[in-house]
């Protein structure tokens, strides 16, 4: 194993990214501010490259292979944002990639990662076993496996995100973060430890699946069936060995909110912020909102993950 990444890993990549990421709006709303008494400051990442935060550790994984590894490319397994984020980061780094995409993934996903290039090769993610297809075939055809989150790159680069709200927000008192495998979370817990050590770093995970609370709470990484639930980022089973260890570390606590949470926050964000944010992306919001935490007179940052969620999908959520 690696060594675990550190926030200087994180400078590192905001260095790579420079000039191919999007530095993403920090956006406020007075009509959430009013309701909960705070002042929550939204990094947007809906609006970064291919719809998701994901490209920031993607390209920043991509531009440390060397050059045999550029020559045989990547592949990658994902329920559907990683996937985009390694193809496009691919076709930007002229390599060739592969992706193990599940049957059930949203249609706009697989159709997005086919546009930027990549090859999509499609499994059942209730009967196999994603991490043994990928591993066999990367050792088939030489190409290097990028997993969607336990990587110390891929960690170091969603760290990003919250480095550029910190800079541009200030203090903050509390941080909510979406939580699938925890690479969004754990970059972000290490950016808050260097930059804010006060500041309170939350995890929010579907109830369905609370594999990393239970996680947290236990000391030990819970593995569970993969979850029902209309976050279809978070769909994860367990944490990896490097985003546990820096969560465990690093971040405060965890909290759940269920599916109709998140909805109610799909609605907010596209009635009062104008903006489309997938369910999974509405995990951040939905936890401040939900968590029982007494948040008057604080400032508040919420990183929203992503955007990517079919209109048709979309429509009859909010419906
Ligand atoms: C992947 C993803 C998450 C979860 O990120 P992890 O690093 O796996 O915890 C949250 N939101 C969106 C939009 C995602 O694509």
């Amino acid at each position: 194993m690696d060594s675990s990444p550190t926030y200087q890993d994180v400078v590192a990549a905001a260095a790579r990214l420079l000039g191919h990421a999007h530095r993403t709006p920090v956006l406020r709303s007075s009509t959430i501010d009013g309701r909960l008494g705070a002042q929550l400051h939204f990094k947007c990442e809906n609006f970064q490259r291919m719809g998701a935060f994901k490209f920031r550790g993607a390209f920043n994984a991509l531009s440390r292979f060397t050059p045999a590894q550029r020559r045989a490319g990547v592949l990658a397994f994902s329920s559907g944002n990683h996937a985009q984020a390694i193809a496009l980061s691919a076709r930007l780094l002229e390599m060739p990639a592969a992706i193990l995409m599940p049957l059930d993934a949203p249609v706009s996903k697989v159709e997005a990662t086919r546009g930027y290039g990549a090859e999509v090769i499609q499994f059942d993610r209730y009967t196999q076993d994603r991490e043994a297809l990928a591993a066999g075939l990367a050792q088939e055809r030489g190409m290097t496996l990028i997993p969607p989150f336990d990587h110390p790159d891929v960690i170091a680069g969603q760290g990003t995100a919250a480095r550029e709200l910190f800079e541009e927000a200030g203090e903050l008192d509390a941080l909510f973060v979406c939580l699938g495998g925890g690479g969004l979370l754990s970059g972000s817990a290490l950016v808050a430890r260097a930059l804010a050590p006060r500041c309170k770093v939350y995890g929010v995970e579907p109830e369905a699946g609370n594999d990393g609370q239970q996680s947290f709470r236990t000391g030990r990484i819970v593995d569970i069936p993969t979850p029902k639930t209309i976050a279809d980022g978070a769909q994860t089973q367990h944490l990896g060995r490097y985003t546990f260890e820096i969560i465990r570390r690093d971040v405060d606590d965890i909290f759940t909110v269920t599916d109709a949470q998140l909805v109610e926050a799909m609605k907010f964000f596209a009635e009062r912020m104008k903006m489309v944010v997938e369910p999974t992306g509405c995990l951040s919001l939905a936890g401040a909102c939900h968590a029982g935490l007494d948040l008057k007179g604080r400032r508040v940052g919420v990183i929203v993950s992503g955007g990517n969620v079919d209109l048709q999908r979309f429509a009859s959520l909010v419906a």
